[in-house]
């Protein structure tokens, strides 16, 4: 056997076996430990040890001369003489194993804090339950059944390879990987950790501390692991699958409805406050078989973002249907009004809707569409609206004011402070906003 100096063939008093640290940054990779032996003294050659090596290890170097007479060949380092012995070999096994417990206790994150953290997140109080049950070992995976004493299918029912664990199941499992990979939210940098769920569970409770544009990536997390758990038992005990795409979907979902609903609570209350006080305007609906399309937008001036929302209801206040968008490079109020006006008109007529009121607080630009005389400057925005109109049969331009527009209000806003940037039309309300309608509809 041949060393090459580049072996961990020295014994660091600390760092245990290592490389020797040579001095020169190019260095000859084949160089053999033999190279640095003077052959007739069978010794070291102090020089050549010198000219290679820091001070430190040629001093470690030489406290072993070389054995000349023989091949190079393995010491035992754990006893005197050199052989390896059972009891030698106990002690480094259990020294090692003592250390690595040592390790774990020191770097592993305590559960009680994360348990603490769990109970802090903002998020839905059936979803902190259920983190807290999975940080407690409470849930019926396989591996804890089995730990029980039942005997089970020990197997992962997604992907049958791996004994199902919760850690394996939120995370390790192929299926779990992909749903995070299409969460957009950063893995860890090695990956999740394949065993320790408090690893992991540290690691996304620390996300909020990290900056990224997306706020609502941060508090998706927990409906990722809900969703999951979900399908989990879909697939279990109806035989159900789902693809991770439409797992990640339905998670994204339920977090956006319940972050919104939050929202809405909290103006709704505000807003029910302020109409006792100062007794606002209700919505009003729309004569016989008209439609009314309420419209609203939120600029914001910084980021030239605007959110725009419509919602067209019948004259009971039923919600058919309603359409957000965002909009980039809004570079001023005027800029956004005529957009979300032109926009909404389209909506309308691309979807064949006649008979419609449109209701927007447009002073301006209604004012200047009902009477173009009175407002000569706003004749090119007078152009462009009715260009865009021409189709639907009939139409009705309403001035309302904003006590009249909390809908779409609410769901142009949603856009602006939360980051929602998806675009969609959807038949009814949106499921956060049916108290809101709802009360609506009743003040009719
Ligand atoms: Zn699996």
């Amino acid at each position: 056997m041949r060393t090459y100096v580049s072996y961990k063939w020295i014994d660091d008093p600390i760092e245990g076996l290592r490389a020797p640290w040579r001095k020169n940054y190019y260095f000859n990779v084949n160089l053999s430990a033999d190279a640095l032996i003077d052959h007739a003294s069978r010794r070291w050659n102090y020089g050549a040890l010198n000219d290679n090596f820091v001070p430190g290890d040629v001093e470690i170097i030489n406290r072993n001369q070389p054995v000349v007479s023989r091949e190079d060949f393995f010491v035992w380092k754990y006893n005197k003489s050199g052989l390896i012995s059972v009891k030698s070999a106990y002690w480094l096994a259990s020294s090692l194993k003592t250390s690595n417990r040592l390790r774990d206790v020191i770097c592993l994150p305590s559960i009680n804090p994360i348990k603490e953290k769990v109970w802090a997140l903002h998020t839905s109080p059936k979803l902190k339950v259920f983190l807290w049950k999975m940080l407690s070992e409470a849930l019926p995976v396989a591996e804890l059944i089995k730990a029980r004493g039942l005997k089970v299918d020990d197997l992962c029912q997604i992907c049958g390879f791996v004994e199902e664990s919760i850690n394996h199941l939120m995370f390790d499992c192929t299926y779990a990987r992909q749903i995070w990979a299409l969460s957009g939210i950063p893995n860890p940098e090695n990956g999740f950790h394949q065993s320790s769920i408090y690893v992991n569970f540290n690691y996304l409770l620390e996300l909020k501390k990290l900056r990224w544009g997306f706020t609502d990536l941060r508090s998706l997390w927990p409906w990722i692991m809900w969703t999951i758990w979900k399908t989990r038992n879909a697939l279990l005990f109806e035989g159900t699958r789902f693809s991770p795409l439409e797992v990640f979907n339905k998670a994204k979902q339920d977090e956006e409805e319940w972050s919104l609903a939050q929202v809405v609570d909290k103006d709704f209350q505000q807003a029910g406050i302020e109409i006792r006080v100062k007794n606002k305007k209700k919505w009003v609906s729309p004569p016989g078989e008209w439609l009314m399309c309420n419209f609203a937008f939120d600029w914001c001036k910084v980021r030239s973002l605007m959110g725009a929302a419509w919602v067209l209801r019948n004259g009971r206040g039923v919600v058919v249907c309603h359409g957000r968008r965002a909009f980039s490079a809004i570079t001023s109020k005027d800029q956004a009004k005529l957009q979300v006006v032109l926009w909404t008109v389209e909506s309308m007529r691309s979807m064949r809707f006649d008979k419609v009121v449109f209701a927007g607080e447009m002073e301006d630009l209604f004012g200047a569409v009902n009477r173009p005389q009175a407002w000569p400057s706003f004749l090119f925005q007078v152009g462009e609206i009715e260009s865009e109109a021409r189709g639907i049969e009939d139409v009705r331009w309403q001035v309302i004011t904003k006590d009249q527009n909390g809908g779409a209000t609410f769901i142009a806003q949603s856009v602006t402070n939360q980051n929602r940037m998806q675009s969609y039309v959807a038949r009814s309300h949106p499921i956060w906003l049916s108290g809101f309608f709802a009360s609506e509809r009743c003040g009719l």
